[in-house]
């Protein structure tokens, strides 16, 4: 989808509560080693459990067998909160979790009381500037002694972990560029990596950068794509990926950003980082001679000292669909015709489940995990996918699953060693594609307006999106179970020893299912849309599992309307259970659907309104495409906002509410303003009886 988002800095810390009643470890030491350590139950040190990403926990006082009992044991109001989709860290007896609008928060893990809270000030970062961003992130990272996190601005910060005192914080990107960051920080080796997304956003060259842990200083920073050959390459790796581009593709950015799936290895010291789509998506116009474009839609291995090339393995060469390879990249060791193979497990969008080989980047094998209609199969010769005729719109228009939405996208997947299985949240969508009547020479996407240099639609075909939670075996390369969900999505998913699988889902029904079978054993209603993962601790003999419950994200406001979930009517929450529970959580309200506004006053000029709704596409990522609000902004149908002119101009021109997400248009002209103004009666007038 087309993302247009918000941003924000300064910095404010709340010293709430300064002692946690679990004082478990002195002088523990979190290096490396211990993030890595896979017998870890007290804690959760990255944002995939360990350093293998394997979101994999050996705790089993929680099994198959007693899981029907699990109950709330605490849970936290977040009432200010919107999209809520990180994946919280348990450190010491502290839950750290990120959420609306890069708020940093410890609570004890026990209780639930809150310590401290953190807030970068991601409003008054983007007040009055033009912005794409999205108020919500997918975690936080931490090493030694600090938490990292990173802002929709494009801020990296560093904590003390035991204080939420700031001990650094720094500026990754020009805050007037069209980029973002929703994503986790990687914390390996005394240093943290960052990257950012905004490829859709206009034309961007991709690059990640490693700073130093204790200072915040530049270590070095990686380029994902080759810039001008005129003005010298920064490495080898660069004059290497500029031969498999063609024409001027530097006008355009190339692409590649590294919004999420950052791995540290510490068994091979590497740094395994997943590269993103071209920009624009349309090979024709980056890249007209072809070429596969490197480093697009890969896992490339780097040298976590100086950020130096080491290999990489493409995915989708030449891209041309936004299979992006951003997903989880997952590290585990898995029996291969009888030899123990040290393994990538990688399920991007283009729907094909790689193993890869990750002491020397050789794909090992891989097969479709969907319906894939744009390759038939990987050629194992080559490595590379064997395309269908018109996969690339070449002729014409052509219908293409997965489409751009991904059949895994960042929705977390994890990997049982127990039961072999892989658990991927999947997406089943299908679009058409076609760049027919697009000047493909002269295309030029512009920075916040973006343009992807292809025409994207679902045609006569009715809407087909459904969600799966599919357990896939990486060995055998086939499904072991899989279940239909409600929804166009599912959140990420976590399994233990207990032969568990849970799994949110955006209907609210938090699930635990037989991790061997996908037979459900419990289920929870949280009253309110998940998009989160849910993590496992263990404190004073007690296994806990805690979920931060709060609909949105990249997504959530496609699709999703029947689900009835509103803006400021479903209170967020961080939910903690145990076998033990006996919290008395108060049920939220009913599903709400808005109640458009109806104004005989206003006269709706049918040819503002049709200007307004050509405005309208950025507004649409947050408050819809159709402007049934579905929880993430609120239902400007039913808002009477837009029906007085100056307290619209104030707030969507003015930024009086960037510090609640909603990010300023301040080129937007007071034409513009009215024009949008009709067409926000028009679908008013025109839904008002649905
Ligand atoms: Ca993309």
């Amino acid at each position: 989808m087309k993302a247009t988002q918000f941003t924000a800095g300064c910095f404010m810390i709340t010293l709430l509560i300064s002692s946690c009643n679990t004082k478990n470890s002195d002088k523990k030491i979190y290096d490396d080693k211990a993030i890595a350590d896979k017998s870890t139950t007290a804690e959760w040190l990255a944002y995939g459990r360990t350093h293998s990403e394997e979101r994999f926990s050996p705790l089993k006082d929680i099994d198959v067998s007693n899981v029907a009992d699990l109950s709330v044991d605490w849970f936290m109001d977040l009432p200010n909160d919107v999209g809520l989709v990180s994946t919280p860290l348990v450190v010491d007896g502290i839950l750290y979790f990120v959420g609306t609008m890069n708020i940093v928060r410890a609570v004890d893990a026990v209780t639930g009381k809150l310590i401290w809270e953190y807030d970068p000030k991601v409003g008054d970062a983007i007040k009055g500037k033009r912005q794409s961003g999205w108020v919500h992130n997918r975690g936080l990272s931490f090493s030694k002694d600090k938490i990292f996190g990173a802002t929709w601005d494009g801020r990296l910060f560093a904590l003390d972990y035991k204080s939420g005192k700031e001990k650094w914080i720094v500026t990754t990107f020009d805050p007037s560029r069209a980029l973002y960051i929703t994503g986790a920080p990687k914390a390996f080796k005394d240093k943290v990596l960052i990257g950012n997304g905004g490829t859709e956003e206009g034309p961007t060259r991709g690059w990640v950068t490693a700073y130093d842990a204790e200072t915040g200083k530049e270590a070095w920073k990686f380029y994902i794509v080759p810039g001008n050959p005129a003005d010298g390459f920064e490495n080898e790796a660069m004059e290497m990926a500029a031969k498999t581009w063609t024409g001027e593709w530097w006008k355009h950015g190339g692409g590649g950003n590294a919004w999420h799936g950052f791995t540290y290895d510490p068994e091979l010291d590497v740094l395994y980082i997943g590269t993103g789509n071209g920009a624009p998506w349309n090979r024709k116009v980056r890249s007209p001679e072809g070429g596969d474009n490197l480093f697009l839609c890969s896992i490339v291995a780097l040298n976590p000292d100086n950020g130096k090339y080491l290999w990489h393995y493409q995915t989708t060469p030449g891209e041309s669909w936004d299979y992006n390879s951003n997903m989880d990249i997952v590290l585990t060791d898995l029996m291969i015709d009888g030899k123990k193979t040290k393994a990538i497990l990688h399920a991007p969008k283009n729907g094909f489940f790689y193993v890869i080989n990750r002491e020397t980047g050789k794909l090992i094998s891989a097969e479709p995990f969907v319906k894939t209609t744009w390759a038939s199969h990987i050629d194992m010769t080559t490595g590379k996918p064997v395309e269908t005729p018109n996969a690339r719109y070449e002729n014409g228009k052509v219908y293409i699953t997965p489409s751009y939405a991904g059949a895994h996208s960042w929705h977390a997947m994890s990997f049982n060693p127990e039961t072999g299985l892989t658990y991927i949240p999947v997406i089943h969508d299908a679009l058409y594609y076609d760049d027919s009547g697009i000047d493909l020479k002269n295309f030029r996407a512009k920075p916040f307006e973006g343009g992807v240099g292809v025409n994207i639609s679902q045609g006569e075909i009715p809407a087909s999106t459904e969600a799966s939670l599919l357990a896939w075996d990486p060995v055998k390369q086939k499904a072991a179970w899989s279940i239909q969900q409600d929804g166009v999505w599912g959140p990420g998913t976590l399994s233990t020893a207990g032969n568990l699988l849970f799994q949110g889902s955006s209907t609210g029904i938090f699930s635990a299912y037989d991790a061997a079978t996908g037979k459900i054993l419990w289920s929870f209603d949280c009253g309110l849309g998940i998009s989160a993962p849910p993590i496992t601790y263990k404190i004073n003999g007690r296994q806990y599992i805690s979920l931060l419950v709060g609909w949105g994200g990249g997504w959530a406001g496609l699709g999703h309307a029947a689900l009835g979930w509103a803006y400021g009517k479903h209170t967020r929450r961080l939910i903690t259970f145990s076998l033990d529970g006996k919290a008395d959580m108060p049920k939220l309200p009913p599903k709400y659907f808005a109640k458009p506004l109806y104004d005989s006053t206003f006269k709706i000029d049918e040819s503002k309104a049709n200007h307004g709704a050509a405005l309208y596409g950025a507004c649409g990522s947050c408050h819809s495409p159709d402007m049934k609000a579905q929880g993430m902004a609120p239902d400007l149908r039913e808002s009477p906002i837009p029906l007085s002119f100056q307290a619209f101009k104030s707030i969507v021109s003015g930024g009086e509410r960037t510090n609640r997400g909603m990010p300023a248009f301040p080129n937007l002209s007071d034409q513009e303003l009215e024009a949008l103004t009709h067409y926000i009666r028009q679908r008013a007038h025109e839904t008002k009886d649905e």
